[in-house]
């Protein structure tokens, strides 16, 4: 047996040799232990609020009789009697009781498919699923494509944010996203579609170039979304919210849960309109509000805590008038990029205005996303900074 001295030597002998391995067996074990980067998470809690993926229904637009639909590339068009195949499109017109593809009439709803082995189907656009054709109570044709969430969601990402943004801005995106068309998909089975495809709810304008990345960035938070109090909550979002964000009772008057309260900011500073100017004359503010003419002061301003402008006061001979931020806004129109006004000022005969932001700056801010993913922040702060409180779940 070795003594004690024949053990030292030995250590001494080969301390050396095994430093290099035993940093590649440190490195090996790192590897095996942290996720890589677009790693889903396995450890989060399932929600099991659908077997599988769901098919959403977004309403791409709404035709009235008489109008047609140009279908761009090879389809099968299908209703409850029948199908053809229209090798190269065609139109097809909307007489208010069918839609006609030359003498073949069809009777909504309708379905528009790719033909067999083909995957995409030409409306203007390009779009995975199906396109399905209903009548609304009004004889219109509501035009909507039925479509894989997540290949939605890729999208979405690619419309609202553009692929421009760092990748972990956008998948905070997805995951926003992906809440709140999972909250319409479960609330609007008995109606016509789930979701739009404009600012009124989400932009969606199908597969974009660039899908296969927005794809991957959307497989990185599969099934991912944000819950509060058990359920999934409504994470929406804007573009630019002036560096605080705008809390929901204050926007949109319903009691809004806890991560919507609003909240610092402070990320985007550097987007477009972060700041923006606009003016009115006060003789547009005398018509508008039936003031009578004559001189006219400032009076006081009011805020919201959220530092938003709530109301002005005009001094007029016949006295004190208020002025809500609504009616402000209103008469700005484009001008208003937000509901943020910062401050006004009376000069001679015109309003000189300032605002903050563009959009209605509830929840995840996308510049303010994009500045925290600059500073390589990961999707998960992202989502953490601006709805505080909800955790991440899997729906199905
Ligand atoms: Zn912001």
């Amino acid at each position: 047996m070795p003594g004690r001295k024949s053990w030292t030597g030995l250590w001494k002998a080969w301390r050396r040799p095994l430093l290099l391995p035993a940093f590649l067996l440190l490195i090996a074990l790192c590897a095996a232990v942290l996720p890589p980067v677009g790693h889903v998470r396995e450890d989060l809690r399932d929600l099991d609020l659908f077997s599988n993926e769901p098919l959403v229904r977004a309403l791409l637009t709404r035709r009235d009789s008489g109008t047609s639909l140009e279908i761009g590339g090879p389809c099968r068009v299908r209703d409850a009697s029948g199908s053809i195949v229209l090798e190269d499109g065609g139109r097809l017109v909307w007489d208010g009781r069918a839609v006609a593809a030359g003498k073949r009439r069809f009777e909504p709803p309708v379905a528009i498919a790719p033909p067999r082995g083909g995957t995409l189907v030409t409306l203007g656009r390009r779009y995975a699923g199906t396109l399905r054709l209903v009548a609304d109570d009004d004889g219109r044709l509501l035009v909507t494509n039925r479509v894989p969430l997540e290949t939605y969601i890729a999208g979405v990402i690619s419309a609202e944010m553009g692929l421009h943004f760092p990748n972990e801005a956008l998948k905070a995106q997805a995951v926003a996203s992906r809440s709140y068309a999972v909250r319409r998909i479960r609330t609007r089975q008995r109606r016509a579609y789930d979701v739009g495809a404009t600012q009124a709810t989400q932009v969606y304008r199908g597969i974009l170039p660039g899908h296969a990345r927005a794809r991957r960035l959307v497989a990185a938070t599969r099934a991912e979304v944000l819950i509060y109090d058990g359920d999934v909550l409504d994470a929406v979002y804007s573009s630019t919210c002036g560096g605080h964000t705008r809390p929901a009772e204050e926007a949109f008057g319903d009691a809004a849960p806890a991560p919507l309260m609003g909240g610092p900011c402070g990320h985007c500073n550097d987007a477009p309109l972060a700041r923006w100017t606009a003016t009115v004359k006060l003789r547009a503010v005398r018509r508008a509000l039936k003031l009578a003419a004559g001189p006219m002061t400032l009076g006081a301003l009011r805020f919201h805590p959220s530092k938003r402008l709530r109301a002005l006061t005009l001094l007029t001979a016949a006295g004190a008038r208020e002025v809500t931020a609504k009616q402000l806004r209103r008469l700005l129109g484009k001008q208003a990029k937000s509901p943020w006004i910062a401050q006004v000022a009376l000069d001679a005969d015109t309003l000189l205005i300032s605002g903050r932001g563009f959009g209605h700056g509830v929840g995840l801010c996308q510049y303010g996303a994009r500045g925290l993913a600059r500073r390589r922040k990961s999707a998960g702060e992202i989502l953490g900074w601006y709805f505080p409180g909800a955790d991440r779940a899997r729906a199905w």
